[in-house]
């Protein structure tokens, strides 16, 4: 999936709570897009297994969510959101495609790494491949809530994501054609 998508994932499961508790609002929209990017900063590691905890990262979300609760500040309501954001990115990677960039001709059986077993997680597709217009239409989807819930420059942010997302799911299948052999 898009990193669009996995930050209006995050921003998704954090809008009903920044309702209930707009004081909180920017700090909760802050913790979850930041964790929803985080995962892929592996991208020049070992992409989808260094920081991606599709199984342990539960072990770490649910205790911040608790400490959340009882304790509500924005410390622990921005961990809390990046917590679960960085959690469900992992997670979810196991319902799209492996990380190829050219799954027509390339296809990887690897979709996500569980430390807790050691093994590779298969890629489940049902969301085909990163931009694809299933993809796309997440996003979109997922993007609703936030929009509805965060204002300012939330909103600004959301649309511009929302304008990425469409850009690159538009040019996707082209992206192969236009990427040169080493950087695959
Ligand atoms: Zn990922």
């Amino acid at each position: 999936m898009m990193a669009t998508t996995h930050v209006f994932a995050g921003l998704a499961v954090v809008a009903p709570i920044a309702y209930l508790v707009p004081e909180f609002a920017a700090t909760l929209a802050i913790g979850s897009i930041l964790g929803g990017l985080a995962p892929d900063f592996d991208l020049v590691l070992a992409h989808r297994r260094t920081l991606h905890f599709p199984v342990a990262g539960l072990a770490v979300a649910v205790p911040a969510v608790v400490l959340a609760t009882v304790a509500p500040s924005s410390l622990t309501l921005a961990l809390a959101a990046f917590a679960v954001a960085a959690w469900l990115h992992a997670a979810s990677d196991s319902i799209g495609g492996g990380p190829e960039m050219d799954p027509w001709n390339d296809r990887s059986e690897r979709a996500v790494y569980d430390h807790v077993r050691g093994r590779w997680i298969r890629p489940r597709r049902w969301i085909r491949y990163d931009g694809a217009p299933e993809d796309a239409a997440l996003a979109i989807a997922l993007a609703i809530p936030a929009l509805l819930v965060f204002d300012g420059r939330f909103t600004a942010v959301i649309v511009g994501g929302v304008t990425v997302s469409l850009v690159y799911a538009l040019c996707r299948r082209r992206l192969v054609a236009w990427t040169p052999d080493w950087l695959e």
